[in-house]
């Protein structure tokens, strides 16, 4: 789609700045470079906070909840971290601050990923105003501890190797975010499969940028550059499963929802039109539609010419039927009699129950001797038809065709007045004879 594209294009451009920026940056001068680096990661982590914060009701994950407040405490100490370099000259260059401050903010980041796992043990949705409070807790305890205590020394060696503090401090980090691979593949039953893959994403890049700072020295500006990059990148990653998880998710439950309601509605439509137009009884169609239906043939005929019958059927002496095997197999005669008179006709031809014992059989595309045969058809196989309990009975037919000028009413009431006829002349018998319309 249009808003897909435009969306990956504006993705890569950002992508591609933030590229270009580090690069020259480092090129440059390294302070500028590191704010830089750090600002974006901090952008990412902020906006993640925010999103996490605005939508808890559609956050119903445990884990991400947790990790979406830390965030802004992993981007506070970021700044800090950014801040307390020497050459801003802010922070007075005690117990070599930024790599502390560094390093702190590092073991925390992995301490929650890992630890918010056990988030998923509790039923509850968590109460973020305390999650809050305890991260800032702990926050400020790192703060007061490095700044009093300086308790994450990992100054490097004079000869400019690695201190064992930081190898030490480096291998935790990598330990703890492994764990959290490991667990995220325990509890990967409580994420969707896209959120989960983008998940294990950043974890596996948060690690590859964590061997990226070991591997620097002090003296490989790409390492430390790819370094910072894998970290932004991470960030990303996590942010997209927030977007995923509040956005995408919940739109793709509304659209299914909205289709399983219209899919609904139209079977109950479906249901309801049944209604109106099916006899409860036989299932054939009722007098209502039975008007409909002739109205589209007239119609059909003025365009097509196409000339089409009506048989007017009624059952003899139906009453004695009633009366000597009672209502119930009056009932059942009249659902066969249609079954009967469906298998006389064509598909495309309307059987339907006119009103109590008669029926309106609608021959399409069938002249006034055609029909009269039906009709003798259709009498005959009644006459021989054994009904349940061994019933026999005869049907009266007063077949009309159309004709131009004549309204339905018209075409009904020959059918009728044929009918009569054959009733009067002794029953068991069809009459023909067509309306001539008045001109
Ligand atoms: P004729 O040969 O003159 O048509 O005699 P008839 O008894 O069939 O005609 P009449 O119109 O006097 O009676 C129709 C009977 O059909 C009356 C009624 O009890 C019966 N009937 C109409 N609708 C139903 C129905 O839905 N179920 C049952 N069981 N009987 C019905
Ligand atoms: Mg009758
Ligand atoms: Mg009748």
């Amino acid at each position: 789609t249009v808003g897909n594209r435009s969306s990956k294009i504006i993705y890569g451009s950002i992508t591609i700045i933030v590229l270009i920026a580090l690069y020259f940056s480092s090129v440059y001068n390294y302070l500028v470079f590191h704010t830089l680096a750090e600002f974006f990661s901090v952008l990412i982590g902020v906006t993640i906070f925010l999103i996490t914060m605005n939508s808890m009701r559609f956050l119903k994950n445990n884990y991400l909840i947790n990790i979406g407040i830390a965030f802004v405490f992993i981007a506070f100490l970021d700044v800090f971290h950014t801040l307390s370099y020497p050459e801003y000259g802010l922070l007075s260059d005690i117990h070599q601050l930024p790599d502390q401050l560094w390093i702190a903010a590092r073991l925390f980041e992995s301490l929650v990923f890992l630890f918010s796992f056990r988030c998923f043990r509790r039923k509850r949705t968590l109460y973020p105003q305390w999650l809050f409070l305890i991260y800032f807790l702990v926050t400020a305890g790192i703060f007061t501890s490095v700044l009093l205590i300086g308790n994450f020394p990992i100054t490097p060696n004079p000869d400019g190797s690695l201190s064992t503090n930081m190898i030490l401090a480096e291998s935790l980090i990598i330990i703890l975010l492994l764990l959290s691979i490991y667990n995220l593949f325990q509890y990967r039953d409580k994420f969707e499969a896209h959120s989960f893959r983008l998940l294990t994403t950043a974890l596996f890049l948060l690690i590859a940028s964590e061997l990226a700072f070991s591997l620097y020295v002090g003296t490989n500006d790409l390492i430390n550059l790819i370094g910072h990059y894998l970290r932004i990148l991470s960030f990303y990653f996590i942010y997209r499963v927030m977007i995923v998880k509040v956005i995408e998710e919940p739109q793709e439950i509304i659209f299914r929802e909205l289709n399983k309601e219209k899919e609904l509605v139209e079977t109950q439509n479906e249901l309801l039109r049944n209604l109106a137009v099916l006899d409860g009884l036989t299932g054939l169609h009722n007098h209502r539609y039975i008007y409909e239906r002739l109205g589209e043939e007239i119609k059909h005929f003025l365009r097509y010419r196409t000339v089409f019958s009506v048989l007017m059927v009624d059952i003899d002496h139906f009453k004695n039927i009633n009366d000597t095997f009672g209502h119930l197999t009056g009932d059942a005669i009249l659902k066969e009699l249609g079954d009967v008179l469906k298998t006389c006709v064509r598909g495309t031809d309307l059987v339907g129950r006119f009103g109590g014992e008669e029926f309106l059989v609608v021959l399409e595309s069938t002249g006034g001797v055609d029909a009269l045969g039906v009709a003798e058809k259709i009498r005959k196989e009644v006459e021989n038809h054994v009904f349940s309990e061994k019933i026999h009975i005869t049907i009266s037919i007063g077949v009309s065709s159309y004709l131009e000028g004549l309204s339905v009413n018209d075409l009904i009431d020959q059918a009728d007045k044929n009918l009569y006829e054959a009733k009067r002349n002794g029953r068991n018998q069809t009459v023909y004879k067509t309306k001539t319309p008045r001109t």
